[in-house]
């Protein structure tokens, strides 16, 4: 640990915030420099699209407030050089480092040609804009990708009383994510709810500029709208990166134990880390949940103290839970790696029931529509890596 006296943590939210604090908590008493392109401190985001749009403005993270002189507010890492160890910033500044903390996360995919009126939500300045337009009585609402973000933006403004428009590319929202049973539960769920529900169709076009007024759909239909927000998934922040040799291939490629990928004393964490997880066989995954960024910030510091040699790989289980409608929907590993999926609880017609997906018998992913308990049943034979009866 002690050669390092240099450690520069990239992007100042999550998964940086705690690189720093574990940074300290590890006895590491050099210099930090936790460089973040917004001027907030680092704060939660899962309350952007639940309660902050309802009104409630709690997003702090613990410990945010007392960054001190170490952070460099509204500024954004431009260029590295793994080679000579210096991060080049947007106002030109280099900062030279022995250990680079990659923490720089995710943003929004937008519809092609970023349409202006069409919003995404991802910050905080994103989230009260978004409040004031549903409070301003907007028409129609029309949500464009059935995502969680998307299936949560739905689920807030009809909470408001508005009307809303869900369209998705799918046969069913999250599909992928969440295996057919439990898409087809959630359509029908929405539908109940009184969202109108869109599903196998792409948005080709914008009646509007900086107010929309209509989107064209690829079935040739054209439906009113006055708000449209955009919920189709994130992109990893690497372009930064570029030229640097490290590999980048969605995402940061990095080793189970999250030191990177073609240079030395560079970790990445967070929404940004692409790994091979070792409960999956090695694949390589990135995950986008709150959880991941906030185990895996601390781990990559812990990592980058320790050395390569040395460090513990990352194999959690990736977990994930959302509420839509009053329903509360969890996540577990990895559904869409199994080759088989079995109702092991419970019944879609009672809003209550787990679905456990299996690659060659064993589980790798679980999904708990009102059924927690099961979720954690399931998650442990997802981290276990034996069979259901095993488990229980
Ligand atoms: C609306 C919303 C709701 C969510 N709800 C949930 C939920 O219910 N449950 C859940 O598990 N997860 C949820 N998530 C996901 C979770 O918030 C993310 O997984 C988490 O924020 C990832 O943290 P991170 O630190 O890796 O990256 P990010 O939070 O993306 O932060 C990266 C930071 O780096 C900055 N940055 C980018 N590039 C640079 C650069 N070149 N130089 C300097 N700074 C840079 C960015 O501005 C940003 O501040 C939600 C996310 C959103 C947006």
């Amino acid at each position: 640990m002690s050669e390092l006296r240099r450690i520069v943590v990239a992007g100042a939210s999550l998964a940086g915030l705690r690189a720093v604090q574990t940074l300290r908590e590890e006895g590491y008493t050099g210099e930090i420099r936790l460089v973040g392109a917004e001027s907030h401190a680092p704060y939660n985001r899962p309350p952007l699209s639940k309660a902050m749009l309802r009104g409630d403005e709690d997003i702090a993270l613990p410990g945010a407030g007392e960054l001190g002189e170490e952070w460099l507010r509204g500024r954004q890492a431009v260029r590295l050089d793994a080679g000579g160890r210096v991060v080049a910033l947007d106002d030109g500044t280099e900062l030279p480092y022995d250990g680079l903390v990659i923490a720089t996360g995710a943003r929004p995919r937008h519809l092609p040609g970023r349409p202006a009126g069409v919003r995404t939500l991802r910050t905080v300045e994103d989230s009260l804009a978004l409040r004031a337009a549903l409070r301003s009585g907007a028409g129609r609402v029309v949500v464009v990708g059935g995502g969680f973000i998307g299936g949560e933006v739905a689920t807030t403004a009809r909470g408001l009383g508005l009307d809303v428009t869900l369209i998705d590319a799918g046969p069913y929202p999250m599909l992928d994510v969440i295996g057919e049973e439990a898409a087809r539960w959630l359509a029908a769920h929405h539908e109940r709810h009184g969202v109108e529900l869109l599903s196998g169709v792409r948005v080709t076009g914008v009646e509007g500029a900086e107010e929309v007024r209509a989107l064209r759909l690829d079935d040739g239909r054209e439906i009113p709208a006055s708000l449209v927000v955009a919920g189709l998934g994130v992109e990893p922040n690497t372009e930064w990166l570029e030229g640097s040799g490290l590999t980048l291939d969605d995402g940061v490629v990095t080793t189970p134990g999250l030191h990177a990928v073609g240079a030395d004393g560079i970790v990445a964490a967070g929404d940004v880390a692409r790994w091979p997880h070792e409960l999956y066989g090695g694949a390589l995954v990135r995950v986008e949940h709150w959880g991941n960024a906030n185990e895996q910030g601390a781990l990559a510091a812990r990592n980058l103290l320790a050395g390569p040699a040395a460090a513990t790989p990352y194999a959690a289980v990736p977990s994930f839970a959302t509420h839509m409608h009053g329903a509360r929907i969890q996540t577990a590993g990895l559904p869409h790696l199994a080759d088989e999926s079995r109702t092991v609880a419970g019944d879609p017609g009672e809003d209550s029931f787990a679905v456990a997906f299996l690659r060659e018998g064993v589980p790798v992913g679980a999904v708990a529509v009102n059924a927690p308990r099961e979720l954690i049943r399931l998650k442990r034979a997802i981290a276990a890596a034996r069979p259901l009866e095993a488990a229980a």
